[in-house]
């Protein structure tokens, strides 16, 4: 089984003409209220491919929080381990304008009283998963107790650092893999403790930095995760263990939409990890979820059944 620990979120989004000035009102179109949260896309995305796949996460005793337990099971993802209560759900209020950029105000809500302590309290599922699979969504505290959890029990850690931030050197050593974007394996790099920086533009050139992937991707794992893989959008991935580095290209497809499209492929990943593939194996199976997902609109919409793979 996989077990993911992460966020739940409702994403509301309205489209502008243009987004508001500080202190002034604009018009946007019908509300779309859409299930999201990088925990819930990559459970989603794993139970969809036939995953048997649990969500770890918090949500309010609220509307939205039906909602994402309603979407979750409807995906056939284990609602089982989804604590209520405490806060309102986490939403992120999304303005698109006429061109296609997005300004997000992300609210955490009940995904910030995901504590250590509920964690413990489900290291029963825990230790009974043979893969969990984490973002930094949630209270890194929380990150940190579910992995320390995970690797006493003997299940798998694979680590999305997703928003960037620093992580505790056991942390991110029990990674198997950890598994970056290219913008976030900058971030990473970027900081000597393996986390964010504190300063400086998250893309710009670093003179230190290693220029192509492959380095970036070596370099990281040199940081002292068992292995790392770096999602190249359209290129696919590059897969880094004890044996090397091998490119894994994507099959080329018709892009629309690429929301979600690395939460779906950790979450293919992890379930491929979880029945006892080898990391390239898996690598090269959770490309195919990637590039499926990105031929569709949407995050969780738009993610592939297993007979639905190019
Ligand atoms: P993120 O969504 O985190 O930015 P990427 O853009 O690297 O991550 O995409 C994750 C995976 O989705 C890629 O490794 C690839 O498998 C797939 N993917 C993304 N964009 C495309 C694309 N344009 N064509 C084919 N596959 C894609």
């Amino acid at each position: 089984d996989v077990l993911v620990v992460g966020s739940a979120n409702a994403d509301l989004v309205t489209v502008v003409e243009r987004h508001p000035a500080p202190g002034e009102t604009v018009l946007g179109s019908d509300l779309t209220v859409h299930p999201g949260g990088k925990g819930a896309n990559q459970a989603v995305a794993a139970a969809r491919l036939g995953a048997r796949a649990g969500l770890l996460a918090r949500v309010g005793d609220d509307a939205h929080g039906r909602l994402l337990a309603a979407s979750l099971a409807d995906a056939g993802v284990d609602t089982g381990p989804v604590l209520t209560g405490g806060a309102p759900t986490g939403v992120a209020l999304i303005a698109v304008d006429g061109r296609g950029d997005n300004t997000i105000v992300v609210s955490p809500g009940a995904n910030g009283r995901l504590t250590p302590a509920d964690v413990v309290d489900a290291r029963a599922v825990l230790a009974s998963a043979a893969v969990v699979s984490l973002q930094l969504e949630i209270p890194s505290a929380s990150v940190a107790a579910a992995v320390r959890t995970a690797v006493a029990a003997g299940t798998r850690v694979v680590l999305n650092p997703s928003p960037p931030a620093p992580l505790p050197p056991d942390v991110l050593a029990a990674c198997d893999p950890l598994v970056v974007n290219e913008h976030e394996a900058r971030a990473l790099l970027r900081s000597p403790t393996g986390g964010a920086p504190a300063t400086g533009s998250a893309d710009a050139a670093d003179p230190a930095e290693p220029a192509d992937a492959a380095g970036r991707a070596e370099a990281l794992r040199r940081r002292g995760p068992r292995s790392v893989v770096v999602t190249l959008g359209a290129a696919g991935a590059l897969v880094c263990g004890p044996q090397g580095t091998e490119h894994v290209p994507a099959p080329a497809v018709e892009a629309v939409d690429a929301t979600g499209a690395g939460d779906a492929f950790t979450g293919a990943l992890a379930w491929r990890l979880a029945l006892g593939e080898d990391l390239a194996s898996a690598v090269r199976f959770a490309v195919r979820v990637g590039a499926a997902s990105v031929t569709r609109p949407g995050a969780q919409t738009s993610y592939p059944a297993a007979d639905a793979l190019p």
